[in-house]
């Protein structure tokens, strides 16, 4: 994970690099820090903690240098410290790097450096790195680019890096594996960035750097080459985001706006692809292979987190709608598990970053053995967007809440354009079924503002069960899935133990934590399940827990049962978890910051996992 930004150009680069952090802060904020190129030497500032600690710590520090690099780090090799933050130097201090990524095979190197007589300031697999630069330039006398790229040949593991040198006030060197990384062409002026969100201010023009592969950045120039030092041509591409997309706009937190902005954003989504009155769904990034799809025995899956989540809401539509069997799966156990892969099975693959290195690992796995792969990702050119065959976007903009809520609506949005699409051309649905879906999916952004109107009394409710250690949600069919990304929200930025179950499985054990102490969130709109789902509420009532339900406007029933309800607009029980998701996004936001935690930035999580 981590954020990592490097300027040189004809501006400060502290600035710069300081506001470049801020924008990447969602990727890790346990520590953060900076490097300035100056003559007396590389200037390194370092701080635990956000970057917010890191600017008032080094202000007065900094210089007026254009050449630097700057990190926030997402532990993985050592404590968040000082000491382990990053920039690292080399044992001489003549090279500074920052990193994001894990060297795997860091142990090995370090024990012969140290054999060599190296000590070590810190325990990061970083040092490590940048120390066996410096080693093997000085050991075989190479220039500072060879030492960089004969180093990187003898590491395992993934890393995006960018390396200073002291010797050349001139040029910065970055690579990347398996980590993220772009680089910003402005006017006599470079920046390189884990994403665009720091660059966007200063240029358009930008390029995503490709696995194994090198840039040289000089004042005067850039080249891309390959791990053999081979020239390559890069592709020049034009950033589509906004300015005001990164910024808070007047909400408290990015996550209330990015819940607030849901109905804007699955608008977005559908904009230019759906138009119920002409009956017409395009989706321009599936073509080529849409056949495949049509034409599929079986999909598969894949994601992590609430990308997961959505692909299990994906099933139940798919498996519906277009009679597909569809498996989902956590993409870091499929990749390990030796699955069945043969030529021609299709895969969907979905991650809001389009960086999620198992989901990554899981796709190329596929692809080896002949799998045809679709992504459903919401950042534009992204490594999964461009390993995937084909794909839609979300184009929900921007998600920088560390807790994913516009992303997972976008994703159901997406997938349920794609299994409509399926099943018309299928024909597994009639036409007039077909007809009504449109309408109703075209719908789904005022129901969602509707659900949205329940902000007041669902913080009433927050404040009620704000001080509970446990939780359980529980939904049935496709108010499952939203059970399980009900209570993911909850235990990410609440720090409430909280489970997620098929209502149906409460009596194989957890029942068994029910007591008056015990809230439970029932997902109880009115579909098919509904007669099953009031049970499952009696028994919960029966055993004196507390039950907050999200209900259907005008459900009497459930409310006589439930301590607390909440009202939604209806739908189609396939588009429900669009809306019956908001009020627990809202539930979970509330409960969270009347706890005093951080909702954008929860402790040890970070939004775009690009380690395993
Ligand atoms: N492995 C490095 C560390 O622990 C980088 C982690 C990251 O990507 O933030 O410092």
């Amino acid at each position: 994970m981590c954020g990592i930004v490097a300027y040189i150009g004809n501006k400060p680069a502290f600035p710069i690099l300081i506001n470049g952090l801020k924008r990447l802060e969602y990727r890790g904020y346990d520590s953060a820090g900076v490097a300035l190129y100056e003559n007396s030497g590389l200037n390194v500032l370092k701080k635990e903690g956000k970057v917010a600690a890191l600017e008032a710590f080094a202000v007065d520090k900094a210089s007026d240098s254009t050449l630097g690099i700057a990190h926030t780090r997402w532990a993985t090799h050592g404590a968040p410290n000082d000491v382990n933050a990053h920039p690292h130097l080399s044992a001489d201090g003549s090279l500074a790097i920052i990193h994001n990524g894990i060297i795997e095979n860091y142990h090995s190197i370090k024990a012969e450096l140290h054999d060599k007589g190296y000590a070590f300031e810190s325990d990061t697999d970083t040092e490590v790195l940048v120390t066996f630069i410096q080693d093997i330039r000085d050991t075989h006398n190479l220039s500072f680019e060879d030492a960089v790229i004969t180093s990187l040949s003898k590491v395992i593991g993934a890393y995006a890096i960018v390396v200073i040198n002291q010797d050349n006030p001139d040029q910065m060197i970055a690579a990347r594996k398996g980590s993220p990384m772009v680089i910003g062409l402005g006017d006599g002026e470079y920046f390189i960035a884990s994403d665009a969100t720091p660059i966007v201010e200063f240029t358009k023009d930008v390029i995503y750097l490709n696995d194994e592969e090198i840039a040289i950045i000089q004042r005067d120039g850039y080249r891309i080459t390959n791990t053999s030092n081979v020239p390559l041509i890069p592709s020049i591409q034009k950033l589509d985001i906004q300015l005001e997309a990164l910024e808070k706009g007047g909400y408290e937190h990015f996550m209330l706006k990015e819940i607030f902005g849901q109905p804007e954003s699955i608008a977005d989504c559908m904009r230019g692809r759906l138009n119920a009155r002409e009956r017409k769904l395009t989706l321009g990034g599936i073509r080529e292979y849409a056949n495949k799809l049509v034409n599929a025995e079986k999909i598969t899956i894949l994601g992590c987190g609430t990308s997961w989540h959505a692909g299990l809401v994906a099933e139940y539509i798919l498996e519906d709608i277009c009679r597909i069997p569809v498996e989902v799966e956590y993409a870091s156990e499929f990749r390990y598990r030796n699955p069945v892969i043969k030529e021609g099975d299709i895969i969907i693959a979905i991650s809001q970053s389009g960086e999620t290195a198992d989901t990554l690992a899981a796709i190329e796995l596929a692809k080896s053995k002949g799998a045809i792969v679709f992504g459903v990702v919401n950042a534009v050119g992204s490594s999964i967007a461009r390993a995937t065959h084909e794909g839609a976007y979300l184009h929900a903009g921007p998600e920088i809440g560390v807790a994913s809520t516009k992303a997972f609506t976008g994703q159901l949005t997406v997938l349920t354009m794609i299994a409509l699409k399926v099943g018309y051309l299928k024909g597994t649905i009639t036409e007039s079924q077909y007809g009504d879906l449109l309408y109703e999916l075209e719908s789904i952004p005022k129901k969602v503002a509707q659900a949205l109107e329940t902000d007041k009394r669902i913080q009433e409710i927050s404040a009620k069960f704000k001080d509970a250690t446990n939780c359980l949600y529980l939904g049935r069919g496709y108010n499952f899935p939203v059970a399980l990304e009900g209570a993911l929200k909850l235990k990410e930025i609440s720090y409430i133990h909280a489970e997620g179950y098929p209502a149906a499985e409460m009596k194989h054990g957890p029942i068994a934590l029910i007591d008056e102490n015990m809230p439970v969130v029932f997902i109880a709109t009115r579909d098919s399940s509904y007669e099953k789902i009031i049970s499952n509420i009696q028994e919960v009532k029966s055993r004196k827990g507390k039950v907050i339900a999200i209900v259907s406007q005008h459900d009497e029933e459930i409310e006589r049962m439930a301590d607390f309800t909440i009202e939604v607009p209806s739908s189609h029980e396939a588009l429900m978890p669009l809306i019956s998701v908001i009020p627990l996004q809202l539930l979970s936001y509330h409960i969270a910051i009347m706890r005093g935690c951080n909702v954008d930035q929860p402790r040890n999580l970070a939004k775009s996992v690009t380690v395993e």
